[in-house]
Parts: C-alpha cells; sequence; structure tokens
C-alpha cells in the first residue's frame, strides 16, 4: 500500500514500484486516483481488501490486505473498519458480509461474477443431497451464498485435500469445479465420478468411487493447454512452469509445480529459476514482477479474468464517494453459509 501526504509523493512512490510494470503515461493518472482512495479510505473508516488478480497500479497502491480468497477471507473476519471495500468478485465479497455481517461491504462493480460460481445454486446442491444422502459436501469458496448455506464446508484451491481429510468419510460430495475436483482426486488417489455430466443412455457409474463432483468451471483457467506449455518450453527450455488447479488436470501434470495464488507467489519468491511462467490470471504475472524486480515473468496475457477486471481504481474510488455497491446476504442463508465458511477457517 502507498502511504504518502501529496499526489506528487504517491506518483513518485508508484514510479519506483510500478516502472516497466505500468506505462508511465497512466501513472500521473493513476496516482491522482491512488491519493484521493486513500484519503478518502481513512475518511470513511475503510478496509480495502485486494485479490492477487488486481492489476498492479491498483493491487500495489490501495489494499491494506492483498492475498488469495482465504487469506483476505480471514482479514475479512478480523477487522474493526465499518466499511469493508473488496477489490475482488462478488462471490468473495459475499464471503465477506457472511462471516461479518454487521459492516458495510462494496463491491465497486456490479458487474464482477464468476463463471464458476454461476454454474451452481442452491437447488442443484439439494438435488445432489437427495440422491447421495448422507455425504457430506464441500464447496470451492467460489460460490454463491445459497450455495455455501446448503454444504457442510466451504475450502480454497490451497486448502481443498486438507478439508476433504478433515471430514474422515469415506465418499464426499465437491463443487462445483470440475478440474479443482479432477486434480485433488489425483493428488489424494480417489477415484470421482460426475452425475452432472452423465446422460441417460451413460452406464451406471463404476460403484468405487470416494468423491462426487459437478461440471462447473473457470473461465480463465480452463483456456490454458498442454500445447501453449509445450510452445513456450520448446522457445525456452529452463522455464519453470507454474499452474493453478483449476487448470485442467492435463496441464497441471505438464507443469512443474501447481498451487493457489499464494503458493504459486512464494514459489517464486523463494526459488531462483532463470524465468516463470504462471497459468493463472494474467495481472498476476504483473503484480509479482513489480514486487521482484530481479525476476523474469513470461506472460500469456491473453488470459484476463474479464470479472476481476472490472475492477478499476475509478470503480474503487466511486464506491468510497457513493457507498456503492452494497453487497447483502438475507439472513436465513447467511446463518446457514457463515457456518460453512467458519468450518473452513478453522483448518486454514
Ligand atoms: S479467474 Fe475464474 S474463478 Fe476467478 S473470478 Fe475469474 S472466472 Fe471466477
Amino acid at each position: 500500500m502507498i502511504a504518502a501526504d501529496s499526489i506528487e509523493e504517491t506518483y513518485a512512490q508508484m514510479r519506483e514500484m510500478l516502472r516497466g510494470v505500468v506505462p508511465e503515461v497512466e501513472l500521473q493518472y493513476k496516482a491522482e486516483l491512488v491519493f484521493e482512495i486513500n484519503r478518502l479510505k481513512v475518511e470513511r473508516d475503510a478496509l480495502i481488501l485486494g485479490h492477487n488478480y488486481m492489476e498492479p497500479a491498483l493491487y500495489h497502491t490501495i489494499p491494506d490486505f492483498k492475498g488469495d480468497s482465504l487469506m483476505i477471507a480471514r482479514q475479512a473476519s478480523e477487522t474493526d473498519k465499518s466499511i469493508i471495500v473488496f477489490c475482488g468478485v462478488r462471490f468473495m465479497a459475499e464471503t465477506a458480509k457472511i462471516i461479518n455481517p454487521t459492516k458495510t461491504v462494496l463491491l465497486p462493480s456490479e458487474k464482477a461474477g464468476c463463471s464458476l460460481a454461476e454454474s451452481i445454486n442452491g437447488a442443484d446442491v439439494r438435488a445432489l443431497k437427495e440422491r447421495f444422502p448422507g455425504v457430506p459436501v464441500v464447496a470451492y469458496v467460489n460460490t454463491y451464498a445459497d450455495v455455501k448455506a446448503e454444504v457442510d464446508i466451504c475450502c480454497t484451491s490451497s486448502n481443498a485435500a486438507a478439508v476433504i481429510e478433515s471430514l474422515g468419510s469415506d465418499t464426499v460430495i465437491f463443487l462445483p469445479d470440475e478440474y479443482l475436483a479432477r486434480n485433488v482426486a489425483r493428488e489424494t488417489g480417489k477415484h470421482i465420478i460426475f452425475p452432472s455430466l452423465m446422460k441417460a443412455a451413460d452406464p451406471a457409474p463404476d460403484l468405487d468411487y470416494q468423491m462426487i463432483g459437478w461440471h462447473g468451471r473457470c473461465e480463465v483457467h480452463e483456456e490454458f493447454t498442454v500445447e501453449d506449455i509445450q510452445d513456450v518450453r520448446q522457445q525456452y527450455p529452463d522455464v519453470v512452469i507454474l499452474a493453478h488447479p483449476e487448470c485442467s488436470p492435463e496441464v497441471v501434470q505438464a507443469s512443474d509445480f501447481s498451487g493457489s495464488t499464494s503458493a504459486m507467489t512464494s514459489y517464486v519468491e523463494q526459488t531462483q529459476a532463470p524465468r516463470y511462467l504462471l497459468l493463472t490470471e494474467c495481472a498476476m504475472g504483473d503484480n509479482i514482477s513489480a514486487a521482484n524486480p530481479g525476476k523474469e515473468m513470461l506472460r500469456l496475457c491473453s488470459v484476463r479474468c474479464p470479472h476481476m477486471n472490472r475492477i478499476t481504481l475509478e470503480d474503487t474510488l466511486l464506491s468510497l464517494q457513493k457507498t456503492q455497491y452494497v453487497i447483502e446476504v438475507p439472513e436465513d442463508i447467511r446463518v446457514r453459509a457463515v457456518r460453512s465458511v467458519e468450518r473452513m477457517l478453522a483448518i486454514g
């Protein structure tokens, strides 16, 4: 976060940190926005949280805390500020409201959704529970409140395997990301089935399964292919490739490391490779590059999340000025959803 007493000082700090990452022509204009947001944040007693996928001129300048879904959910649960401004997408802001309901939670863009969260709703979960009675249900935190209200526990990409193990059950329902589920199943040696992908004419599923999945996908991570990896390795044989577990199992297997956004950040910080390629939302490569000027990050920059990309400095300023857009979760849903989120936070 930038701490400065004037626009000029804000600009100087941003220039030092973001030179080569953010074009010079943008820095002066963005420094004015950053200075005003940080001033207003104090005046309005607000906390700003920033997900790792925010663009670098926002990510490195205004969030009080930044990180992956689990890290910023923790900060949302612990703050005593009156307002939480969530620079991320709707399901993340909803999670902040679920765990800290007395706060005003703001999302700077109404349209910051998520293809994964939209792939499933509460009625889908109830239908699965009827079909597999008594089987505990785990939901990735990338879901809306009505889904969190129906499940036993939430997880993130960093703790999915630990959450499943914590249930001590022979079989679990794991929703909604098909690829994360397949990757966790491979990592833990479990056999997974996908009833939602089966057609009426398909033979009955094998009865020897330990995970039941859903067909949701992240529209960003499903774009990466094994051919992308082969092409980059051909050009840069010494590249170290890191894949988010929302990528397909084939892509994860062809990579050198797989982990959450925070795990990928730590990996780059703690290793010394000639160059790295991150298979995830491409703003993250810029953010790591700005924080680690000595590391060379390759880019597959056609892959930006259209939802995360909607959160801008301009809209964050408007959010603080106009108290928009306020996130609400109906209380009957919230009280059920908070149990699954708190169980996840207790596991860490
Ligand atoms: S990157 Fe994927 S999972 Fe994350 S918000 Fe965008 S669409 Fe959803």
